[in-house]
C-alpha cells in the first residue's frame, strides 16, 4: 500500500533492537484518513472472504481496529491483556510474550463476545515475531470460531513471525512489509520496493 510506506518513509523513526517507531500517525496519534484507507485496503483484499467479527489485543491495535470495523460494518474485540490468576471459566485465556517489554501476560476474551458461528479476521498493527498474533489465534481455535485470517498495517519481514503463521496456513495480509531498515542511516527497505506498485 504505497499511501502507507510513504508515511512509514517520511515519519517513522527506526530505533535499536529492530523496533520502528510510528507514534506520530499509528500507535499513539492516530491519522484516521489514513486508518479509513487502511480499512478500504483490508476490505478490497479480503473482499472474497466472510467476516462478521474483528478480533484485535489491546492496545494499540484497538484504534486501527475500529476503523477497519467500520469497512466491514462488523463489530469489534479485543483481547485484553491481564495479570489476573485463577481467571474463571467465563473467558478464552492465553499467554504471550510481548516483543517491546520481553515480558509474558495472559491475554482473555470473554466466552460471550466470540464462539462458534463468528468468522473473524485478526487486526493489528505490527507483525514481529508473531506471538501476539499466535495467541490471538489460539483464542478463535479454543472458542470454535472460524478464522478467516489476519490483517496487518506493517510486517517486520525479517523476524520470524510471519514466515511461521503463513507456514501454519493462516492467509496474513500485510499493508507493508520492511525488509530491513537501519538504524545508523534511518533508511527503510520495503518488500516489493523495487516494483513500481500501487
Ligand atoms: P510480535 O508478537 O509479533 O513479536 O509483536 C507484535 C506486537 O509488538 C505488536 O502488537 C506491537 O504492538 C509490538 N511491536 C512489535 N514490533 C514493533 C515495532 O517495531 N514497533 C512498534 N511500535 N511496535 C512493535
Amino acid at each position: 500500500m504505497k499511501e502507507l510506506k510513504d508515511r512509514i518513509r517520511r515519519d517513522g523513526i527506526v530505533k535499536a533492537g529492530n523496533v520502528l517507531k510510528v507514534d506520530s500517525f499509528l500507535n499513539h496519534q492516530m491519522d484516521i484518513k489514513l486508518f479509513e484507507a487502511i480499512g478500504r485496503e483490508f476490505k478490497r483484499r479480503f473482499a472474497d472472504a466472510e467476516v462478521n467479527k474483528i478480533l484485535t489485543i489491546e492496545a494499540s491495535g484497538i484504534g486501527i481496529a475500529c476503523v477497519v470495523a467500520q469497512s466491514f460494518d462488523v463489530p469489534v474485540v479485543f483481547a485484553k491483556k491481564t495479570q489476573t490468576k485463577n481467571i474463571a471459566g467465563e473467558v478464552y485465556t492465553t499467554k504471550v510474550e510481548s516483543f517491546t517489554h520481553g515480558r509474558i501476560y495472559d491475554i482473555i476474551v470473554s466466552k460471550k463476545f466470540l464462539g462458534k458461528g463468528d468468522k473473524v479476521l485478526l487486526i493489528d498493527d505490527f507483525l514481529a515475531n508473531g506471538k501476539a498474533l499466535e495467541g490471538l489465534v489460539q483464542l478463535v481455535e479454543d472458542s470454535g470460531a472460524e478464522l478467516v485470517g489476519a490483517g496487518i498495517v506493517i510486517e517486520k519481514g525479517f523476524q520470524v513471525g510471519g514466515d511461521a503463521l503463513r507456514f501454519k496456513g493462516i492467509r496474513i495480509e500485510s499493508l507493508a512489509i520492511v525488509d530491513s531498515m537501519d538504524e545508523e542511516t534511518g533508511t527503510i527497505v520495503f518488500r516489493g520496493d523495487e516494483q513500481d506498485e500501487q
